[in-house]
């Protein structure tokens, strides 16, 4: 019978928790695998995957559930030397140089790995007579690994799936997201490490277009791929940034409206409970993201960590990480962002925290936050995929 066998990533490094990571795991496959038609069971450290139809888009659907290590296409046998060697009996051997191995996970299989392997090599050189064994550089490998559930599967080849932790398993966290490259990125690479996030977006409206907050959502889309439906909660930030810009100093714009931005994350966090803000800085890339300038946006912050996954990559490993989830296309799409709508000639670049405390006491911040609070519009965006 035909299966798709699922190794788990990191899970075995999770102890006691282990059952919980595991069902978790499971419940997010069978979640993005809903309306199409397959048998699912677990034994012992495999997921195993049988009565399928379509298995090119069972592949691609598993390929992006995250706390799965890899996966292969593989014939289930019964675990019993006669039926296995039965099997091997009818393999043609494409190529001229071939190795066996063999994983026996169930240790009541009678014949240890070794002598199976060399065993099984010997069946197939007697149906592959110009056939010859090559253990360091083989140009076929056939794989056999013996489960505790009694069956025995037998494999070529293995596809690399993403790895992390399944999601949810390390709590919820809001996602600020622009409309730019790196949000997204920062979002995958969080829902990676078990994150199931919920995204924040301010948008500038009339200053920004509907076309730019259609973007947003577009991205959001993307993300569900791999996240699941994802809450956009939609905030207005034209009023903030009216009136920072009427009152403050031009080249401390930046600095508090980020502030402000973190002060409304940690409410919405707090109101929802998430229990971390993801942005997508990374150090040195424009002067809101100096390590002065983090310092004097996350001064404001109490009771929430701030993550930043993308801080320390480059601008072309963020793009190739773009590109590989299918946002790039959409992130360079040419919309305003609120962000760059007020945009100052000569942002500072060390900023300090009391220099922004002083360029604060000129608004209302209460009622701004309050006022830009009470724009909130929350928009569910489904996984597609
Ligand atoms: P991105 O490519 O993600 O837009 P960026 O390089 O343009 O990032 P900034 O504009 O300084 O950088 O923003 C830094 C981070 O602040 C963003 O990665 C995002 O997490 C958050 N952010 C910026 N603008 C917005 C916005 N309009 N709504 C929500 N979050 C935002
Ligand atoms: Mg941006």
């Amino acid at each position: 019978m035909k299966t798709i066998l699922l190794r788990f990533g990191e899970l075995f490094l999770k102890g006691e928790n282990r059952h919980y990571f595991e069902n978790t795991l499971l419940n997010n496959i069978r979640k993005k695998l809903s309306g199409l038609n397959y048998k699912l069971s677990s034994t012992q450290g495999r997921i195993i995957i049988s009565d399928f139809d379509d298995e090119e888009e069972l592949v691609s659907k598993l390929t992006t559930v995250f706390g799965l290590h890899s996966l292969s296409i593989a014939d289930e046998v019964e675990a019993t030397q006669e039926t296995i060697t039965d099997y091997f009996k009818n393999i043609k051997l494409e190529n001229s140089t071939f190795k066996v191995e063999v994983n026996r996970a169930d240790k009541k299989f009678p014949i240890k790995s070794m002598d199976l392997a060399a065993y099984l090599g010997d069946v197939l050189l007697k149906s592959n007579c110009n056939a010859k064994v090559d253990l360091y550089t083989p140009q076929q490998k056939i794989m056999l690994d013996i489960r505790a559930n009694g069956k025995a599967y037998i494999y070529q080849k293995s596809v690399l799936c993403r790895g992390g932790l399944p999601l949810g398993t390390s709590g919820k966290a809001l996602l600020l997201l622009s409309g730019g490259i790196d949000s997204p990125v920062a979002g995958y690479l969080m829902a990676k490490r078990g994150l199931k996030l919920e995204a924040l977006h301010f948008h500038s409206y009339p200053y920004t277009s509907p076309e730019a907050k259609q973007k947003v959502v577009d991205l959001a889309k993307k993300l569900a791929v791999y996240n699941d439906e994802v809450k956009l909660h939609c905030i207005s930030f034209t009023k903030v940034q009216e009136a920072i810009h009427q009152k403050c100093s031009p080249e401390f714009m930046i600095n508090i409206m980020r502030r402000i931005m973190m002060r409304i994350a940690e409410i919405i966090c707090n109101r929802n409970g998430l229990g971390a803000i993801v942005t997508g800085e990374s150090l040195g890339q424009v002067a809101s993201q100096t390590m002065q300038s983090i310092t004097v946006t996350e001064n404001v912050i109490k009771s929430v960590p701030v993550f930043r996954p993308c801080i320390a990559m480059d601008k072309d490993e963020i793009i190739s990480l773009s590109k590989n989830i299918g946002a790039f296309e959409i992130s360079i799409l040419p919309y305003e962002d609120c962000c760059t709508v007020f945009l100052p000639k000569n942002p500072v670049i060390k900023p300090k925290i009391y220099q922004a405390e002083k360029e604060e006491q000129k608004l209302n911040l209460n009622e701004l936050i309050n006022e830009a609070l009470q724009t909130e519009e929350l928009i569910v965006v489904k996984d597609e995929n």
